[in-house]
């Protein structure tokens, strides 16, 4: 991995967030940690806040209370620095129209001021099977190879912070193990993932600890295996804390 910061406080750290669009609260007293090498699962149903969480540590909103600080650093005023030590994947966003696969790597590296080359972008092109479209432009791709396109762009740089809202989107079940046992390798060497996600089931798998959001409020903080201790599994605690009855 390479970017490494010097600080060694939570890679992530919410604080007492507020965050209000018009009448409606996305966000309501929101604090949370994220320390150096957990894989942490934001989980919650549709219109929880969960990505409203996650555009707030890249810099892209205004907070109406309370702070964030991404490893260590404000994102409304170190946009560009967390942009290079990040790897990003919004949700349901996709590359550039106009963008081969081979010009987005290079215009993801290029934009963290950093170079790429013939072999870094065979692998990611093979680790995909995306060898077949390398120059076809994005906008003929398949949602799944955009999808890929677009995990592409967050790990290509190796940065020590992933932030991945819903990256499991239009993903078969082969990549979306290939992508899972990758994050697992990810986090063995050290890094550190904020996993937003509904699918309740990969949350489980792969998260060291999970907050659950609701209506904008955290209900719950626990370790995964806390909650599997205590209700059987993640999918039982969640539709208990949401207040969900068959
Ligand atoms: P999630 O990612 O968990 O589905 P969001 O953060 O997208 O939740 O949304 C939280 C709430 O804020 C929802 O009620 C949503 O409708 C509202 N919301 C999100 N973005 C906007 C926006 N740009 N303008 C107005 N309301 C928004």
């Amino acid at each position: 991995m390479t970017g490494r910061t010097s600080y060694d406080g939570p890679a992530i750290d919410v604080d007492s967030v507020t965050k209000d669009y018009g009448r409606t609260r996305a966000l309501d007293d929101v604090s949370l940690k994220v320390m150096p090498g957990e894989l942490f699962g934001l989980i919650g149903p549709n219109g929880a806040g969960k990505t409203t969480l996650m555009r707030s540590l890249i810099g892209a909103l205004t907070l109406d209370e309370g702070r964030v600080r991404v490893m260590g650093m404000n994102p409304s005023t170190d946009r560009d620095r967390i942009k290079t030590l990040s790897g990003i994947v919004p949700e349901a966003e996709t590359p550039p129209s106009f963008l081969t696969p081979d010009e987005f790597m290079e215009f993801v590296m290029d934009v963290r001021g950093k170079r790429t080359n013939e072999k870094q972008k065979n692998w990611w092109l093979a680790f995909f099977d995306m060898e077949n479209q390398r120059d076809q432009i994005a906008k003929d791709l398949s949602k799944g190879t955009r999808q890929k396109l677009m995990l592409t762009s967050a790990f290509i740089h190796k940065p020590p912070l992933l932030l991945l809202d819903e990256p499991f989107i239009n993903l078969d079940p082969i990549y979306q193990r290939k992508v899972k046992d990758y994050l697992l390798v990810y986090i063995k060497k050290g890094g550190t993932i904020l996993l937003s996600t509904h699918i309740l089931g990969l949350a489980q798998e792969l998260c060291d600890r999970v907050a659950i959001l609701h209506k904008g409020r955290i209900l719950k903080i626990a370790s995964t295996e806390e909650i599997i201790k205590d209700k059987g599994d993640l999918e039982e605690a969640f539709l208990d804390l949401v207040g969900y009855r068959s």
